[in-house]
């Protein structure tokens, strides 16, 4: 259990006023699957962004606190750098590339792979979880419906080969079949590879259902904690996130 990635009272300022995140922590264990859950703009999406090295781009900066995985700094680190260290972020809206085809996309995201492996045998194994993407291999990713384009967004982190993947809001507009299409499936990479998971979601059902232990986040800061059972049976969860009366 060397490689648990851990968030500490982390403050997030943006343009160096506003403070997303005042005093934010979280643990993911290997092999996890973990879930954020909080109202929008409480910081989920700049807790990600934050792991993954993102927030300059968005003249965001870390102000107070630490992220580490198995001990090691990642604030010290840049984008590349951390997913060379095998986590990967799978952003809100999916991000495809719509003029490539779909194994142009994967082949892009070649210049993260971090075991020497041939594009075939990447390929491969994304094609083995998402056989309808290797239907699709020729056509161009701005015509896939929108559960093949997460999907496809889903496969490039695989071809990464990563210790961990941030999902941001893997369900946004997708129709529950869909959505249940993939969460099974990303439950089967977590199973089968051992790649942990740290799901932010507006769908709290799913998430707690998929998720072993979860956060909830309110104004920058973790509130609540607890294995996904606990919060599940938590009155005030059940009735801001899940819609129980
Ligand atoms: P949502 O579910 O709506 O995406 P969230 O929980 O992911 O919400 P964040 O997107 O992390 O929330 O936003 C947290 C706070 O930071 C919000 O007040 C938001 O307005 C602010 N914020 C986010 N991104 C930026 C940015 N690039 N510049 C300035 N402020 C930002």
């Amino acid at each position: 259990m060397a490689a648990a990635l851990e968030v500490k009272d982390l403050e997030v300022v943006y343009q160096g006023v506003i403070q997303a995140l005042t005093s934010l922590s979280l643990t993911v264990q290997e092999g996890a699957i973990v879930t954020l859950l909080g109202a929008n703009g409480a910081g989920k999406t700049t807790t990600l962004k934050a792991i993954s090295g993102f927030l300059p781009l968005e003249n965001g900066r870390v102000t107070r606190g630490s992220i580490t995985i198995g001990g090691q700094d990642l604030l010290r680190l840049a984008p590349h750098q951390i997913v060379r260290r095998g986590i990967f972020q799978v952003r809100e809206g999916r991000h495809v590339f719509s003029e490539m085809t779909v194994e142009e996309n994967l082949v892009a995201a070649t210049f993260a792979q971090r075991k020497p492996r041939s594009r075939k045998e990447a390929f491969d194994e994304v094609y083995n979880y998402f056989p309808i993407l290797s239907q699709r291999r020729g056509q161009a990713a701005g015509y896939l419906s929108g559960g093949e384009q997460q999907m496809l967004a889903i496969g490039r982190a695989l071809v990464a080969d990563p210790e961990m993947i941030l999902l941001d809001e893997p369900s946004l507009g997708l129709a529950p079949l869909i959505v249940k299409e993939i969460f099974e499936i990303i439950a089967r990479i977590n199973r089968e590879k051992g790649v942990s998971m740290l799901l932010v979601e507006q769908n709290a059902v799913i998430a707690l259902k998929y998720a072993s232990y979860g956060y909830v986040i309110e104004s920058g800061r973790t509130v609540l904690e607890g294995t996904t059972e606990k919060l599940s049976a938590d009155q005030d969860i059940q009735k801001f996130y899940l819609g129980v009366d």
